[in-house]
């Protein structure tokens, strides 16, 4: 496959450090040789070559699917290729040269710099050997900076429904550091009574997180497990905790490493943590979808949010980060890089019109133009590097 070409133009500005150390985030469009396609990705330098992962959902249909573009531990290029998620990678390649472009959005929604928001990984030993192995077919350093290296893409890949965003785009995720946690418990027969009664437990012990947050300086704190690919399946991949931290704000959630690239996990995770609730169709009535409702604060900074919802296509078998479980929880819905909102497109259309026609037959809501609206109100922590 001596063939395998590389990335041959990329992101031209010298990136800033934030953007060193999480890869560029956001829309992209590919061409490569003759045909293009765009969708949404990730680049990263490593040992002095551009490295990218792509999901590209418009455009030629040979485009179509998730990209890997990385360079073995030996040195050789590979190229990797899988329709959905759901499929394994394999090695394609297509003739003619490739260029990406980071396409900048149009008019900003906000003039203001993005929060960030530094989220603190505390993961369990076999989380770290994950993080350490690498979960897309990476080949890492070894030791503490593949862990490093490990630990930013997968919160940069949580951090890509905002980087995709033109009105959330003033909120971006940061690695604030990892931490050594304990393994949660076997999944047993009852995954989900399990693993929730165990999230839960973790945000109770308030001090405990309150540590974790302040050794990294962090604003959330995310657990971080390997329940593997069975019991991911029987039960569950994620759990934000509708506990609240002693300032009032919910800052804790269980994910499972592996889910939180493949599936969205951890950005679904956040979204709960910000104050974001399922499609209401989904009768996932949470108790954090009833504090939403009330208007209780219950975002990270103290946010209150009834109306932002995920969005799902059963015809397509696709839904936003938020579309959560549906009654049809057997299925397996592929999960978009996007928060839905009006204005934002997918496959050509717009994900407000889309939904609009799926809420007669789900009752899927999507409004997550809350993410512009709440602006005003969201205290700017921290300015924005570069
Ligand atoms: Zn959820």
């Amino acid at each position: 496959m001596s063939s395998q070409p590389a990335l041959t133009r990329l992101p031209e500005p010298v990136p800033d450090a934030r953007e060193r150390a999480h890869g560029r985030a956001g829309p992209v469009s590919l061409r490569w040789g003759e045909v293009r396609a765009s969708g949404a990705g990730l680049a990263w330098q490593q040992g002095g070559r551009w490295h990218a992962r792509l999901h590209l959902w418009s455009g030629a249909r040979a485009l179509r699917g998730h990209w890997l573009w990385r360079t073995e531990c030996d040195g050789t290029r590979r190229l990797h290729w899988r329709p959905d998620h759901g499929q394994s990678w394999r090695v394609r390649c297509l003739p003619g040269s490739t260029s990406l472009r980071f396409p900048a959005f149009g008019e900003p929604a906000s003039r203001r710099p993005p929060c960030v928001l530094r989220i603190a990984l505390r993961a369990s030993p076999a989380g770290l050997a994950l993080l350490r192995r690498g979960l897309w077919p990476l080949c890492l350093p070894s030791g503490a900076a593949g862990q490093a290296a490990g630990a930013a893409h997968v919160v940069a890949w949580a951090d890509l429904p905002f980087a995709c965003s033109p009105v959330a785009a003033f909120v971006r995720l940061e690695l604030a550091g990892v931490l050594a946690g304990e393994p949660a418990p076997r999944a047993g027969s009852d995954p989900w009574a399990r693993w929730t009664a165990w999230a839960e437990r973790q945000a109770s012990d308030t001090r405990a997180v309150q540590r974790a947050l302040e050794v990294h300086d962090a604003d959330l704190l995310i657990d971080l497990q390997d329940f593997g690919a069975a019991a991911r399946r029987a039960g569950l991949a994620g759990y934000a905790p509708p506990i609240a931290q002693p300032d009032g704000v919910r800052r804790y959630a269980l994910v499972d490493a592996q889910a939180a690239c493949d599936q969205m996990t951890l950005a679904h995770e956040l979204g709960h943590l910000i104050g974001a609730g399922h499609a209401p169709a989904h009768g996932v009535a949470s108790t954090l979808d009833r504090l939403a409702a009330s208007g209780r604060p219950i975002g990270a900074r103290g946010l209150a949010c009834a109306s932002a919802r995920g969005w799902q296509s059963p015809r397509r078998g696709v839904q936003t980060v938020m579309g959560g479980l549906g009654a049809d929880a057997d299925r397996v819905y592929e999960t978009l890089p996007l928060w839905s909102e009006p204005g934002l497109t997918w496959d050509g259309r717009r994900t407000g019109d889309v939904g609009t026609r799926a809420r007669g037959a789900r009752g899927v809501a999507d409004d997550a133009a809350w993410w512009a609206q709440a602006a005003p109100g969201y205290r700017r922590v921290r300015g924005h590097e570069g």
